[in-house]
């Protein structure tokens, strides 16, 4: 059979992510990469696959059954998504929670007017946890949802402290409260505030002669990203940051608690234990490129969630083997 032609548009964690996915699945291949820097600088793991500038990725729209878009939430994906919708079905992993309707609703008019799929927001969270909560409120109305991150590090409170004045270099880990996963596990059904949840642990590498006193005070009040939270801050050298926290893990829990009959209790727990966010985001978002393939030939248009896919677009089996093998 043909294979699937995927295109990769933007090369950071993602896009390296996807690069490395696609050669776990025989039936895709990777056609090109788009970047928006000089295509001869960029140093990808694949030689033979071409680079090319974006600007030259609507003349490849033949060449390409499904694009996807590794660019960045914040400014990249609002504008680049709604853009080569309307020449290729795409998949991104659009992840600012609040703007996802209005994403959508951008999308959606430009994948409808080139007659594409676009598959938005997937990966873990939103994704396969989005789909978890989804199918949790069905099955058990009569419960409460909880969803806890962690241990994993947050790119953009990373980010965040980075950004004070004295500092070199951070990492930034999200860690679950353990009593507040056993009050939850243990179906108490506990109203959790947000400091009862998670803690925050920063790995800071500090100027030399910086104020240590100010910047682990200017950590633990930034508005909105820690002042909330307990958060503990430890200064180490750059040696230690980079052999002890050069990773990207994550992961973290889907639990809905719930009761049936006579008060008879029933929990869900989905969970996962990441040791790259990165390569198994782009693990999800590669099973929903093929989605998108499949649903595109039968002529499907317009945006798309995870909410939207029968389990069987993902699937390289056909239906008779999947209900042979895993049903
Ligand atoms: P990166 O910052 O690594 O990459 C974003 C873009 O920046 C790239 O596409 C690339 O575009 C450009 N870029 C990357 N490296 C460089 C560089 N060295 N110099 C200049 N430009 C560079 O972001 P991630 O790949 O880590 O994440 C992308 C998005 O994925 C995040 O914003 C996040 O919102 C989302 N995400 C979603 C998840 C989910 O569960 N739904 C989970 C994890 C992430 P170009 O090649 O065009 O320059």
């Amino acid at each position: 059979a043909e294979k699937i032609r995927i295109g990769i548009l933007g090369y950071g964690n993602l896009g390296k992510g996807v690069e490395l996915a696609i050669r776990q699945n025989p039936d895709m291949e990777l056609a090109a990469f788009f970047t928006r820097r000089a295509p001869e600088a960029l140093k990808t793991q694949s030689p033979d696959v071409p680079v090319y500038n974006v600007k030259d990725a609507i003349s490849k729209k033949d060449d390409i059954d499904v694009m996807i878009l590794c660019g960045g939430s914040a400014t990249d994906l609002p504008v680049q998504s709604p853009e080569y919708a309307k020449y290729f079905n795409i998949v991104d992993s659009f992840d600012t929670h609040a703007k996802i309707p209005e994403h959508f609703a951008n999308v959606d008019a430009s994948a409808k007017e080139g007659g594409h799929v676009a598959f938005i927001s997937v990966g873990w969270d939103p994704g396969m946890f989005s789909l978890q909560r989804l199918i949790g409120n069905c099955i058990l109305p009569n419960g409460k949802d909880y969803t806890f991150w962690g241990r994993g590090v947050s790119q953009g409170h990373s980010d965040a402290i980075r950004r004070i004045k004295g500092v070199k270099d951070g990492k930034q880990y999200t860690v679950p409260v353990p009593a507040a996963l056993e009050k939850v596990r243990a179906g108490e059904n506990p109203e959790l505030t947000t400091r009862e949840k998670h803690t925050r642990e920063c790995y800071v590498v500090a100027e030399e002669g910086a104020d240590l006193a100010r910047i682990e005070n200017e950590i633990k009040t930034m508005p909105n990203y820690f002042a909330d939270y307990d958060t503990t801050v430890h200064f180490i050298s750059q040696e230690e940051l980079d052999r002890d926290h050069s990773g990207i893990p994550h992961g973290g829990f889907v639990i809905r608690t719930g009761t049936t009959g006579a008060d008879t209790k029933q929990m869900i727990e989905y969970s996962l234990k990441l040791g790259s966010n990165p390569e198994f985001t782009s693990s999800v978002i590669v099973a929903y490129a093929r989605a998108a393939y499949k649903m595109a030939q039968e002529g499907i248009t317009g945006a798309k969630t995870v909410f939207d896919v029968a389990p069987t677009y993902l699937s390289p089996l056909s239906a008779e083997e999947q209900r042979k093998n895993l049903l």
